[in-house]
C-alpha cells in the first residue's frame, strides 16, 4: 500500500476547443500538464476515449501506472447531474444524456467525478490560488461570457438541481436588455463580459468623437482597459457602467452569503487594478457594511491551471477520503 502522500490526482478541464489534463500531486502541484484538442465529431462521442488514451500515453511517458492515482476529477460545461456525473446537454461540446463519469470510469479504470467548470476553477483557486486558505469564497469568471462558483465552507453550492452559482445571468437591465444565450434578456452577462464591454464601447462611441477607441480597427476588452488607463472619457464611461453592474451584482451577493474572498478571474481581469479599483468603489454602495469590512477582493493567480487543480481537489476530497 503506497503511503497516501505519494499518490497523485488526474485533473482534466473540457472545454469547447482544447482538453486540458494535469498530473497533480498532494499537495496540489503539478506534476505533468498538457492539452489534447476537443474532437467534437459525432456528438462529442470520442471525448472520453481520446481522454484515457491521452492518459496512458503519458502515464508510459512518465513511467508511473493507474495505481499511482486516487482518480480523476473533471470540470465540463453545460448542464450536469452531480451526483452521477451524468450532462443532460453541453452544446458547445454537442452532448445530450452523456454518462460522462460511467463512461470515463470504464474506459480508465480509475474512480471519476465531475463538476460544473466554473465550480472546479473555484476550488482551485481556493486550494492553490487567490482564495488564500478562505472557506468562504464568491469567484467570478470574466471571459467571453460570465461564470461563477461560490462556495461555503469550503464545499461548492450546486443547489436543488445544480444551477446555483450561475452569477452571469443574474438579471442586470430588467427592461429592453440585450437576447442573452441563456433565452433571458439583460443578464449581467450581457453586460461585464469581454463581449459585452465590446458593445457598450460600440454602443456609446458616438457621443465621444475624441474617443481612442475610434483608431481601433475592432475594439476589445483590453483596448477599453488601456484607453481608461490613458484617461479616455469614453473608456471611462463604458468602465463605469461595467463595474456598475458588477458591482451591484457583486454586492447584493455578498450581502447574501458573507464571503471572505472575492476572486475576479477570467481574461478581462487581467486588467488587474484598472477594474479592481472602480469595482471595489461600486461594490462598496451596495454591500453592507460588516460584509464589505470581511471581504477581500483578489484577482485570481492560476490561469488556465484552476481547473485541472480544482479537479483534484474533488479528488482529494471527495474520493480519498472514501477510500
Ligand atoms: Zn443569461
Amino acid at each position: 500500500m503506497m503511503m497516501v502522500e505519494k499518490k497523485w490526482f488526474i485533473g482534466v478541464d473540457l472545454g469547447g476547443t482544447t482538453i486540458k489534463l494535469a498530473f497533480i500531486d498532494y499537495y496540489g502541484e503539478i506534476q505533468n500538464k498538457w492539452e489534447i484538442p476537443t474532437d467534437k465529431s459525432d456528438e462529442g462521442r470520442h471525448i472520453t476515449t481520446h481522454i484515457a488514451r491521452a492518459l496512458d500515453d503519458k502515464m508510459t511517458e512518465v513511467g508511473v501506472s493507474n495505481d499511482r492515482f486516487v482518480g480523476i476529477g473533471m470540470g465540463a460545461p453545460g448542464f450536469i447531474e452531480m451526483e452521477t456525473g451524468f450532462i443532460y446537454q453541453a452544446v458547445n461540446i454537442g452532448w445530450k444524456d452523456f454518462p460522462l463519469k460511467d463512461k470515463l470510469e470504464i474506459e480508465t479504470g480509475l474512480p471519476v467525478i465531475i463538476d460544473n467548470d466554473a465550480n472546479i476553477a473555484a476550488l482551485g483557486e481556493m486550494w492553490r490560488g487567490a482564495g488564500d486558505g478562505a472557506q468562504d469564497l464568491l469567484c467570478v469568471t470574466l471571459g467571453t461570457g460570465v461564470g461563477g462558483g461560490i462556495i461555503s465552507r469550503g464545499a461548492i453550492i450546486h443547489g436543488t438541481n445544480g444551477m446555483a452559482g450561475e452569477i452571469g445571468h443574474i438579471t442586470s437591465i430588467t427592461d429592453g436588455g440585450v437576447q442573452c444565450n441563456c433565452g433571458k434578456t439583460g443578464c449581467l452577462e450581457t453586460v461585464a463580459s469581454a463581449t459585452g464591454i465590446v458593445r457598450t464601447a460600440k454602443d456609446t462611441i458616438d457621443s465621444y468623437p475624441e474617443s481612442l477607441l475610434h483608431n481601433k480597427d475592432e475594439i476589445t476588452a483590453r483596448d477599453v482597459f488601456e484607453a481608461y488607463g490613458s484617461g479616455d472619457a469614453h473608456a471611462t464611461e463604458v468602465v463605469h457602467i461595467t463595474t456598475f453592474h458588477l458591482g451591484l451584482a457583486i454586492g447584493n451577493l455578498a450581502n447574501a452569503l458573507n464571503p471572505s474572498k472575492i476572486v475576479i478571474g477570467g481574461g478581462v481581469s487581467k486588467a488587474g487594478d484598472a477594474l479592481l479599483t472602480p469595482l471595489k468603489k461600486e461594490f462598496q454602495k451596495f454591500a453592507l457594511p460588516r460584509v464589505k469590512e470581511g471581504a477581500d477582493f483578489a484577482i485570481a493567480t492560476l490561469g488556465n491551471d484552476a481547473g485541472v487543480i480544482g479537479g483534484a481537489w474533488l479528488v482529494k476530497t471527495k474520493i480519498m477520503q472514501k477510500s
